[in-house]
């Protein structure tokens, strides 16, 4: 009888729930818009429902999954399975894995989603067999996961890898966390569309984006690197800047970590990595100590959102002992 983890990505508006096991990767996958309110524990019954629908639909029997991982944007205890704070989802000090239990027997744990990435990243992705290495992705914020000797980095309370938040310029933008200046509110696809629309709306440049702007569309990955591949100028300029500080704050980092792999994933990365991928290795090879730079790969992950559900994989093996 084969065996399967559930892994479900929890987002402010889908859950995204999937099949998976060491032998067939990601079998099925289902999503589910979740209307829960923000901060209200709608969340468990949402999350039971997204099994309970994937047995159903791959025919399945509950005793074939062996554990729920659960990946969830913000700071989470895995030990505990309490999410200490995730804003999108609108959830301050929750035990979601004790609300979740009321629903289900199965074990369920919980990571972050860019830790989870990372477990995903080096088990079935590009650090396949590598010790040290910095997963980053890039997208509505950056988050970092640090994998050091073959496993997961998670500091003194499970906080560490908050690469997003170093403050990269006192003087910058005000970030999410409230915080002035950090490396998100420079960098992040957020914060070059902030750039670009800026650019546009105050300075009236022309661009190919300006219909988008003016309609108050926003601007997403795909379109952003449309108009990177059309050579757009206001995008190239706010795009390439972004890359640069991406390099920078790389090269800083490996500078101290002496690292073997830096993978690059998230939204920005999956659509513009063509156009991106030169540049942060440029600049990350110009910030870079030369002994320390040269032995270190900057690459972008194959696996894109799929690296965080096969994460469940190897989480439930090091806190549960499971293997599937
Ligand atoms: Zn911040």
């Amino acid at each position: 009888m084969t065996e399967y983890i559930v892994t479900i990505d929890m987002g402010g508006t889908k859950i995204l729930g999937a099949l998976v096991n060491s032998k067939d990767g990601i079998v099925a996958t289902t999503k589910k818009s979740t209307k829960v309110t923000k901060g209200k524990p709608g969340y468990p019954l949402a999350l039971h429902e997204t099994v309970q629908k994937l047995l159903a639909e791959n025919n399945i029997k509950e005793s074939q999954i062996k554990a729920i991982c659960l990946g969830v944007p913000g700071f989470v205890d895995p030990p505990t399975g309490v999410i200490g704070m995730a804003p999108n989802l609108g959830l301050k000090n929750y035990h979601i894995k004790k609300e979740l239990q009321k629903y289900t027997k199965l074990p369920v744990i919980i990571e972050n989603d860019v830790n989870l990435a990372a477990l995903g990243v080096l088990h079935f992705d590009k650090a396949k067999g590598k010790k040290n290495v910095l997963v980053v992705y890039v997208g509505t914020g950056i988050g970092g996961g640090l994998i050091f000797n073959g496993s997961v980095y998670r500091g003194a309370n499970n906080f560490a890898g908050e690469i997003g938040h170093i403050t990269y310029d006192p003087s910058g933008p005000v970030c999410g966390c409230g915080k002035k200046g950090c490396f998100e509110a420079f960098a992040s696809r957020t914060s070059m569309v902030r750039d670009i629309v800026n650019d546009i709306k105050k300075n009236k440049k022309r661009s190919l984006l300006a219909k988008q702007v003016k309609a108050g569309i926003q601007i997403k990955s795909k379109i952003l690197s449309q108009a990177l591949d059309a050579g757009d100028k206001v995008a190239v300029k706010h795009v390439s800047n972004a890359c640069h500080i991406i390099g920078k704050v790389l090269a800083d980092l490996n500078n101290l970590l002496n690292l073997e792999m830096i993978v690059l994933g998230g939204g920005a990365i999956e659509a513009g990595h063509k156009f991106m991928m030169p540049l942060i290795r440029q600049s990350f090879k110009e910030y870079s100590l030369p002994f320390v730079g040269s032995h270190v790969k900057v690459v972008n992950s194959a696996l894109g959102d799929d690296a965080a559900l096969l994460g469940g994989i190897p989480l439930a093996q090091e806190f549960l002992g499971i293997k599937v």
